[in-house]
C-alpha cells in the first residue's frame, strides 16, 4: 500500500515537472520568436564629421537612412553604439601607430567618427557571438574599405572597419575563416591589401575596376598561401540586377561552399545602386534584396547565420537609404521564412 502511494506521488510529481518544463520552454521559444533577428547600430557622433561643404560623403546619408527605417516601422531595430567598447588595440591589428597618430592630429573629428564605426562593428560581433541577434547592420560613416596606412584619409576612408572586424573575430573568438563580400561600386583596395597573402580570409569583390582607386583587376587572385582567396570581378557601367545576381549565384556560392566560412562580413556600399552620383551601375533595391538573401543563405549553410554588414559608400542620399533599408529588412525577415 505504502509502495503504491509512493509510486502515485512520484508519478504526480513527474507529470507536474514535465508540464512546467514544457510551459517554460514554450515561453522561452515565444520570447525568442518575438526577439528581433537583426539590430542596426548607429550613433549621433558620426553625424559631426564633415569633409567639406557639398562633399558627397555627408551626414545626411545616415540621417535619411534612420528616417526611412522609422518610416517603414523598422525603428525598433535601431540601437546606439556603446562608447565604452574598447577598440584601440584592435585598430592596431591593421593600422600603424604612424597612421593613427597622423589621423588624430590632422582630422580629429573624422578620425573619431571612424573609431565610433569600429566600436559599432566590434559590439555587433560580440552581440552576434552572444546570440543576441542573428545578424547586425552598422549604419556608420565614414566608409572604410580604401583606408591604408598613409597617415591621411583615402577615398573618404580613415580606418578599415571591415579588416579590423575580421582580425577581431579571428583573435577574440578563434573563428578562423572569414568571408568578406564587398558589393560597393568601388574596389576595396585596402581590404585586398591587408589579406592578399592570407588564406583565412576570402575576399569577394564586385566593382568597376575603371573607377577610383583604379585597382581590382581580376588577375589579382592573391599571393603565396593566399593564392585563390582574392576574387575581383570587374563589372562595366550599366551592370543590372540580372548580371550581378548571376555572379553572386554562381561564383560567390561556389567559392563559399568550398571555403566554408565561420563568419561573413559585408562591405555594404550602395553606390553600386542605380542613380548614384559617383557610380554607373543599374542595380535596384530588389537586386540588393536578392544579394542579401544569397549572403544569408551562405551564412545559414555554413556558420549558423553569423553575419555583420557595414555601410561603405552610397551617395544618392535617398537611394542609399532605400537600398540600405531593403537590405536591413531582408536581414530581419529571412528567418521568418525558414
Ligand atoms: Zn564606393
Amino acid at each position: 500500500m505504502m509502495k503504491k502511494r509512493k509510486f502515485l506521488l512520484f508519478s504526480f510529481i513527474t507529470i507536474l515537472f514535465f508540464f512546467f518544463k514544457i510551459k517554460f520552454f514554450n515561453s522561452l521559444f515565444a520570447n525568442f520568436k518575438k526577439r528581433n533577428h537583426t539590430a542596426v547600430l548607429t550613433h549621433d557622433i558620426v553625424l559631426n564629421h564633415l569633409i567639406s561643404i557639398d562633399h558627397p560623403e555627408k551626414s545626411e546619408r545616415i540621417i535619411e537612412l534612420i528616417k526611412l527605417l522609422e518610416k517603414k516601422k523598422l525603428g525598433i531595430l535601431i540601437r546606439e553604439i556603446n562608447l565604452e567598447t574598447k577598440e584601440k588595440n584592435w585598430v592596431k591589428t591593421i593600422h600603424s601607430n604612424y597612421h593613427i597618430k597622423s589621423l588624430k592630429s590632422k582630422y580629429p573629428i573624422g578620425e573619431k567618427s571612424s573609431l565610433i564605426a569600429v566600436k559599432g562593428c566590434l559590439q555587433g560581433i560580440d552581440e552576434i557571438m552572444k546570440n543576441r541577434h542573428k545578424n547586425i547592420f552598422c549604419a556608420v560613416r565614414p566608409p572604410g574599405h580604401h583606408a591604408l596606412n598613409t597617415g591621411k584619409h583615402e577615398g573618404f576612408c580613415y580606418y578599415n572597419h571591415i579588416a579590423i572586424s575580421a582580425k577581431y573575430i579571428q583573435n577574440k573568438y578563434k573563428l578562423r575563416k572569414i568571408l568578406i563580400i564587398d558589393w560597393d561600386y568601388h574596389h576595396g583596395n585596402s581590404t585586398e591589401l591587408f589579406f592578399y597573402d592570407d588564406p583565412s580570409v576570402l575576399f569577394f569583390s564586385t566593382h568597376d575596376a575603371n573607377a577610383y582607386p583604379r585597382t581590382g583587376s581580376p588577375d589579382r587572385t592573391g599571393s603565396g598561401k593566399g593564392e585563390g582567396y582574392n576574387v575581383n570581378i570587374h563589372l562595366p557601367c550599366g551592370t543590372n540586377d540580372k548580371k550581378i545576381i548571376s555572379i553572386y549565384d554562381k561564383k560567390l556560392v561556389k567559392k563559399a561552399n568550398i571555403f566554408k566560412p565561420d563568419f561573413i562580413l559585408i562591405s555594404a556600399g550602395f553606390d553600386s545602386r542605380k542613380d548614384d552620383p559617383l557610380g554607373c551601375f543599374d542595380i535596384s533595391d530588389k537586386g540588393f534584396k536578392t544579394l542579401t538573401t544569397i549572403a544569408l543563405q551562405i551564412a545559414e549553410n555554413h556558420c549558423n547565420g553569423r553575419l555583420l554588414s557595414i555601410l561603405e559608400g552610397g551617395y544618392n542620399v535617398l537611394g542609399n537609404a532605400k537600398a540600405a533599408v531593403t537590405h536591413i529588412d531582408t536581414l530581419n525577415n529571412f528567418y521568418k521564412n525558414i
